[in-house]
This record gives structure tokens, sequence and C-alpha cells, in this order.
């Protein structure tokens, strides 16, 4: 605990998402504060002040995280003076997550990385037309990939980690499929983290659960479910596979991922054959990707690397004492 707390400062330079995914928070505030406004900003004289004291106050905290829900809801002439006064006044690296991908722009984005942001993390959730639609999801497809593609220019700089939603009740194997063609198309390095979807009470997919009969007992299918470690099936265990070729740069190719998940190779039953060849050749890929791709550096699991030079950059892996990203070899030998 005291570790957590001498690294990172959290704060909160806005409050509030203006969207509704089915399955958020959110989703339930717009309902129980119909009046409040969805999105409530600090100016930047009063973000600034409190960071100030945090560093007079607080000497050892070496990273700053902005752990907003909409961060980049922010105007561009907001984040450029944020960013200004960020770098001249502050100087810690800087890690923001809630960067919904419709709101993200390269305007918005350089000014923070120059600030010291080394860290972003985007919600993609689900890439499948039917799931986006159940999630009330406000992006589109390209909004994600244009999103993905900006952050990638500043690769060598910031690392880039993306939440996906597994085990959704509702989510047929082609929905699954199409996200891991998405995913697979996107450009590397990238970090994927895998939740397993929990119906949190209230939400919409938690009423929409209880009508279809899907929730049994509360306590165990909603309180006590764990929203790491997605089950144990084949398309999840490829989501996993292509999350550790993601870090080291390499990926898996659509045609690879193609004939992965098609029906014929599953009849055939070669998939846990192909899964395992794959697999079994990570260490390789891992070790040339580490080895030729600076930008893959920076997602090594607790690890400081040093960039531009020489400024040190805080893994924020470090923030948690959960193990977001379970060991694909312990999880293979579940099933
Ligand atoms: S965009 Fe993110 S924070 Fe906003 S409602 Fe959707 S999931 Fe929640």
């Amino acid at each position: 605990m005291m570790k957590q707390c001498s690294v990172t400062y959290q704060t909160f330079p806005t409050r509030g998402c203006p969207y509704k995914c089915t399955y958020c928070i959110n989703n339930i505030y717009h309902e129980m504060y119909p009046h409040q406004k969805p999105i409530r900003k600090r100016s930047v004289d009063n973000i600034i002040g409190e960071l100030l004291e945090v560093k007079s106050k607080l000497p050892f905290i070496e990273l700053i995280l902005f752990n907003d829900d909409a961060f980049f809801l922010m105007s561009v002439d907001e984040i450029k003076e944020l960013s200004k006064r960020y770098k001249e006044r502050i100087g810690l690296p800087l890690y923001i997550t809630g960067a919904t991908p419709n709101t993200l722009t390269k305007e918005k984005l350089s000014p923070l990385v120059d600030a010291g942001l080394i860290e972003i993390r985007l919600g993609l959730q689900s890439a499948a037309e039917n799931t986006k639609i159940l999630y009330k999801r406000p992006h589109s497809n390209r909004q994600v990939e244009n999103a993905v593609r900006i952050v990638n220019e500043y690769r060598d700089q910031l690392k880039a980690s993306y939440d996906i939603i597994l085990d959704s009740p509702w989510d047929t194997d082609e929905d699954l499929t199409d996200t891991l063609m998405f995913l697979s198309k996107l450009p590397t390095p990238l970090q994927l983290t895998m939740y397993s979807m929990v119906l949190y009470p209230e939400t919409d997919v938690y009423k929409k659960a209880m009508k279809e009969g899907l929730i049994k007992d509360d306590l165990n299918d909603v309180y006590r479910k764990y929203f790491l470690g997605p089950s144990s099936t084949h398309l999840n265990k490829l989501f996993l596979l292509l999350r550790d070729y993601a870090s080291v740069g390499i990926g898996i190719s659509p045609i690879i991922m193609f004939i992965l998940t098609h029906k014929i190779t599953r009849k055939l039953y070669l998939h846990k054959f192909l899964r395992n060849v794959i697999r079994a050749l990570l260490p390789f890929f891992r070790y040339i990707g580490q080895s030729t791709i600076p930008s893959t550096r920076l997602y090594k699991f607790r690890n400081v690397v040093k960039f531009g030079g020489g400024k040190a950059t805080y893994q924020t892996n470090a923030l948690n004492e959960f193990d977001m990203n379970m060991d694909l070899n312990d999880f293979h030998s579940q099933v």
C-alpha cells in the first residue's frame, strides 16, 4: 500500500461522462441525477494549484494519474493551457485514463505528450456492431482506428492500453470473431486488457439479464463475479494470445486470425493445435520484438525504462496489485 501511495497521485480534472454505456456506472448516474450536468470540468488554475500543493507536500510522488471517465472532452484550448502549465510547473510523468476514442484528436494529444504524458488508456470493449448497439457505445470502428493510429504516432514515448469486455452472455462467436479480426488489423505495439463482464446492479445490462433469467443468484453471479480473468474458451484464448503478440510489436496478422477463428478450422479440430503452435513461438517473437522495436520496451511488465533523452517513464502496471495480464501458460493449462 505504501509503495502505491509513494509512487502515484490520482486526481480528476473532470467528473462524469455524457455517455450512458449500458454496463457502466454512468448509465445509472444519468438516471439518478437527471438535473446534474453530465460532465463537470475544473479550471486549469484549480488543477495546477492542486498539483503544486501535492508537489510541495508529497515530494515522493513520481507519477500523476488523471483518472477521469472522459478527460478528452476538455477543449483543445483547455488542454493546451493545461499542458503548457503542467510542463512548466509540475513536470512529472502523466498517465490519463478515460480516453473515449471519438473525443481523442492529435491536436489534443500532442501537447499532452510534450508535457510528459507516458500512458493512456482507451475503452474499446468490442468491435462487433450488435454488441456496440447493446452497450450503447458512442463511437464507430473507424473512429477507434483513427484514435489508435494517432496514439501510435507517439509510440516511442507513449504506452497505450485498450480495454476489451469478454464473457458477455449476449456475445456470439461471430461477434467475438469480428472483434478479434478488428484488433488484428490495428498497429502495434499496444496493450489489450481483457475484462470479464460483470453485470453491475441496476445498469441496463443487469436489468436485461434479470429479465431474461440469466442471473440466478445475485451474490455469486454479480457481487462475487471477478472482473478479471475471462473464461477459458478458444476465442477468449485467442484474445490473450493476440494481446501477448501485440505488446511485443508483432501482432497476429488478419489472415492468421481468420484461419484461427474459422469454423472449418474448428470442425477439423485444428484450432487448438494451431493456437498452441503460435503460443509456442511467442518467446521467439518476444525476443525479436523487444530487441528490434524500441517502443515495445515500454510494454515490459513492472519495469522502469528510459526514453526521450534519458527521461524516465514509470510503468503504471505497478499501480495495482492485481495481475491484469494473467500468464498465458497458466491460462492454457486450465483446459
Ligand atoms: S464512455 Fe466510458 S465512462 Fe462514459 S459511459 Fe461509456 S464506459 Fe462509462
